[in-house]
């Protein structure tokens, strides 16, 4: 089965990239930072029916419901065809995937999104805030990292879902936790996968770390809602049931793909705290660009 799966990724992976060229939805993006980012890996069971479908440096997972699929984040605008076929190489057809949940309004994670919503036909679900990006194809006005520029195709078909709203699909019911800091509009999603009597929660993490164009202040009136947004999602974090932490970028958990240590959500929220203490203590001293 294993072998099966890896052979069918290994053709999936080299068909993708040829077809990829003249398509505007999958059009490369930053492919210096890519090269990181879509680093190929064979898809991989995480608990249950949960899977991740990604790359070495930014996550994607698939659910698998029992009644469609359900995809998390879409990496950058040229990983779509490889996601696909992550998604094929474990036995599923990528139209059974209903929904596409984004954690945010960025090209890194919803770049991709356009084009694995006409592959599929599956409707990109986000926070109003994330949905108004995803839509635009570009960041929000109030964006930290906005003087950066750029954009990426746009996203159609849209919905909306609110904090702790839940979306139900088969045997799983997602959890939307809004985690704003990042971006105004991010949003993590939490479930419970099981295996029989076992079930685990399980926590996809939007990125929690402050990072802006230069020039920009978390300490000015602009940065006030994204300092205490960042807190708030901190706090979630610590809060939230969390036996597995699948985070945007999979080297913000640490180790590997996902973690399973016991705190791992937690940990990603002390990570998170160290980075903002110290962004805001340089802010201060006068030494941040
Ligand atoms: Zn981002």
């Amino acid at each position: 089965m294993k072998t099966i799966a890896l052979a069918l990724w290994m053709i999936g992976t080299a068909g993708a990239s040829q077809a990829a060229t003249d398509d505007p939805l999958t059009k490369p993006m930053a492919v210096e930072r890519a090269k990181e980012w879509l680093k190929p890996l064979p898809p991989e069971k995480v608990f249950g029916t949960s899977y991740l479908v990604g790359f070495g440096g930014l996550s994607v997972a698939l659910i698998d419901t029992g009644a469609g699929l359900v995809l998390i984040d879409g990496a950058l605008p040229q990983a779509a065809p490889a996601i696909l076929a992550n998604v094929r190489a474990l036995g599923f057809d990528p139209k059974d995937i209903k929904y596409i949940l984004s954690t945010e309004p960025h090209y890194d994670h919803g770049g991709g999104l356009a084009a694995l919503a006409r592959d599929t036909g599956a409707t990109v679900v986000a926070s109003a805030r994330g949905a108004e990006g995803l839509r635009a194809g570009a960041m929000a006005a109030d964006d930290p990292q906005l003087a950066y520029g750029g954009t990426w195709p746009g996203v159609e078909r849209l919905r909306v879902v609110t904090d702790g709203e839940v979306l139900k699909l088969g045997r799983i019911a997602i959890t939307a936790q809004a985690t704003p800091g990042h971006t105004m509009g991010s949003m993590s999603w939490s479930w419970s996968a099981c295996e029989g009597a076992i079930c685990k929660a399980v926590v996809f993490a939007s990125s929690l770390n402050p990072v802006t164009a230069d020039g920009y202040r978390y300490t000015s009136a602009a940065g006030a809602p994204f300092v205490a947004g960042f807190e708030a999602s901190q706090r979630r974090m610590d809060a939230l049931p969390c036996d597995i932490l699948i985070s945007a970028h999979p080297d913000n958990a640490g180790e590997g793909r996902y973690s399973d240590k016991p705190g791992a959500c937690r940990a990603y929220a002390d990570r998170a705290r160290g980075l903002l203490a110290k962004r805001l203590a340089g802010e201060k001293a006068g030494t941040v660009k």
